[in-house]
């Protein structure tokens, strides 16, 4: 027989008031109502529908005070996806840290495009600076032949990454630490994808938003953003096989010059592609 839980005398907060409270949320975040509704789920272990189906379903006392101190931290304007430990990112839930970046929605381009490439059934491919695992565990999911190594040069995002290939049980990918090619000397791969640091140390944007709370390693990279792609670009001939392929995401000013390098470092067949919003995100080129 089902046990009707019986409410705490104490609970006296509906879900419906704590919706209300999304307003305080304005100043820090422009999608207070739905950041409120996510930590409502969290909390409450149910989905979106379920907040309106039962708008006078109680909280009891311990899951107020979850709300009261989860809220209080959105308020100073902490991640939405480092108080829920959690990120969708191509239909997968990744786990997530303060160790590393945030899965975008604009990085799924760069799986859209690897998955648009006919590349062999059992394809070797490398991630490059993989964080939560998201480009690579991304491809396993639809990609159950490809041979996948994500690579992190943050120790606590290869432990990350890893937590989160097992999640999944992909036993085609392996996570391993290296910073970029470090640990790769003498492997070639079909495919190189990467989302590196990219943003400029003096970029504005650092100071706004979730990034303030993510960690520099994922986001800054020097000369002006450009270090990291530099040296991805003029080291991945190396370890690219003849016709295989580089995919890097990039700043919205960076696609002049992420083409310009690759073709000084012999690519060919280079190609931008636009991100959601329309803006320049990411560059392929092939080794001839
Ligand atoms: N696209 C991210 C941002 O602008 C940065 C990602 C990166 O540096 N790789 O917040």
């Amino acid at each position: 027989m089902a046990v009707i839980p019986v409410p705490d005398t104490h609970v006296s907060v509906t879900i419906s008031e704590l919706l209300k409270r999304s307003d305080e949320l304005t100043t820090v975040s422009d999608t207070s109502r739905l950041d409120t509704e996510v930590l409502l789920c969290h909390i409450l272990g149910k989905n979106r529908t379920f907040l309106y189906t039962w708008p006078e379903q109680l909280l009891s006392t311990s899951q107020q005070h979850q709300f009261q101190a989860l809220f209080s931290r959105r308020l100073k304007g902490e991640p939405i996806a480092h108080l829920t430990g959690t990120r969708e990112f191509w239909s997968l839930s990744l786990n997530v840290s303060s160790a590393t970046l945030i899965p975008r929605p604009d990085t799924e381009l760069l799986v859209e495009i690897a998955l648009g490439l006919s590349l062999a059934k059992q394809a070797a491919v490398l991630d490059l600076g993989t964080g939560t695992g998201a480009i690579a565990l991304a491809l396993a999911s639809e990609k159950p032949h490809w041979n996948i190594c994500a690579v992190d040069a943050v120790a606590e995002a290869v432990a990350l990454a890893d937590e989160n290939r097992q999640q999944f049980g992909f036993d085609h990918v392996r996570v391993f630490q290296s910073d970029w090619f470090s640990e790769l000397s003498g492997q070639t791969f079909d495919l190189i994808i990467s989302n590196p640091p990219y943003i400029s140390a003096s970029d504005d944007h650092l100071q706004q938003g979730d990034v303030r709370f993510e960690p520099c390693s994922a986001l800054v990279a020097d000369k002006s953003g450009f270090a990291d792609l530099c040296t991805i670009v003029s080291c991945a001939g190396l370890h690219l096989n003849p016709g295989g392929w580089l995919i890097l995401e990039h700043g919205y000013e960076q696609g002049d010059e992420v083409r310009q390098m690759m073709s000084l470092a012999g690519f060919s067949g280079i190609a931008t592609h636009a991100d959601l919003a329309g803006l320049e995100r990411a560059t392929i080129g092939h080794k001839t």
